[in-house]
């Protein structure tokens, strides 16, 4: 059996849908008056680009508006991943964008969601580390707001991460907040080469010190940066069907991940958001080989670059 190690898991990406319904119906949102709620959700074929991927994403942030909620979703995930039998995950989420989205205080929602991964996890006996994120598209003030209140929970994260608009703020606007939580010695890894190209994985190798980098599926186009990337050990956090389904790749049989594998790029195969992807890790490792056509000591190789670039031991 192969190890099974999530590195790259969005919390708001994986709150069930039942729950998002749940929650909805309790508050009276919108959502349960639409016809196919579902589909605000989850994303079940390829989307038009990243933006209306991330539609589903965030449907379920303005959804869950109590600490409570948060609270049981955090519990969810970790109970979602031990059935599909994960040997070990590491769950990331934006305090900062929840907290816009809800008017919930961000240090509250962060101690709710650490608050259930830790009782969850210890029942379960699974490892769960938790990475923190800092949204680019608030701007480069808010980021130093939002790392600065991750800092202000330091002791619940094993890292730090950059999403949002890649293509319209770059990762030299971040520097000072990701040298900040290099000080206080958190990890970090970066959405990098997903909407935009192998520049802004350079930027986020360079500028941020990003010692692993969420997608990167673009770095496939430049030769020089898959021979760094190589060299210095950084490992892609590749996610099959949600590349897919945002554009990031082309189809299964033609994912990028075939030509940074043949550069000696350290790949783990990753799930971004199982309910908006509607994917399991279990069933990735699956489509690796069934969809895009990886050997048997391809998909090994993977599984266990995945053990060796845990930041939670
Ligand atoms: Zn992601």
């Amino acid at each position: 059996m192969l190890p099974l190690v999530d590195l790259h898991r969005h919390l708001e990406g994986s709150v069930r849908s039942s729950t998002v319904l749940d929650v909805a119906e309790r508050t009276g949102h919108e959502l349960v008056r639409r016809t196919a709620p579902r589909a605000g959700l989850v994303a079940d074929d390829k989307q038009t680009g990243l933006l209306p991927y991330l539609d589903k994403v965030d449907l379920a942030i303005g959804v869950l508006t109590g600490l409570d909620d948060w609270n049981r979703a955090a519990c969810e995930a970790v109970d979602d991943a031990f059935d599909d039998g994960l040997d070990l995950l590491e769950l990331r989420f934006c305090p900062g964008i929840i907290a816009h989205e809800t008017g919930l205080p961000a240090e509250a929602v962060i101690d709710a969601v650490a608050d259930g991964v830790a009782a969850q996890a210890a029942k379960r006996r699974l490892s769960v580390g938790l990475i923190g994120i800092v949204v680019r598209h608030l701007g480069a003030e808010s980021a130093g707001g939002q790392m600065a209140t991750l800092l202000s929970r330091r002791e619940r994260f094993c890292a730090v991460d950059l999403a949002g608009d890649e293509a319209n703020f770059p990762a030299a606007l971040f520097a000072e907040a990701f040298r900040a939580a290099k000080e206080a010695g958190l990890h970090v890894t970066i959405h990098a080469g997903e909407a935009a190209g192998p520049e802004s994985v350079w930027d986020a190798v360079r500028e941020l010190g990003a010692e692993r980098i969420g997608h990167g599926v673009r770095s496939a186009e430049d030769p020089r940066l898959m021979e760094v990337l190589a060299e210095r050990g950084v490992t892609l956090e590749v996610s099959l069907t949600s590349n897919t389904q945002t554009g990031a790749a082309p189809s299964y049989a033609e994912h990028q991940i075939h030509t940074l594998l043949a550069a000696g790029v350290p790949v783990a195969l990753c799930t971004d958001n199982p309910r908006a992807s509607n994917v399991r890790l279990s069933q990735e490792h699956r489509t690796a080989i069934a969809e895009v056509g990886l050997t048997g000591e391809q998909l090994k190789t993977v599984a266990e670059q995945a053990v060796k670039a845990t930041f939670v031991r």
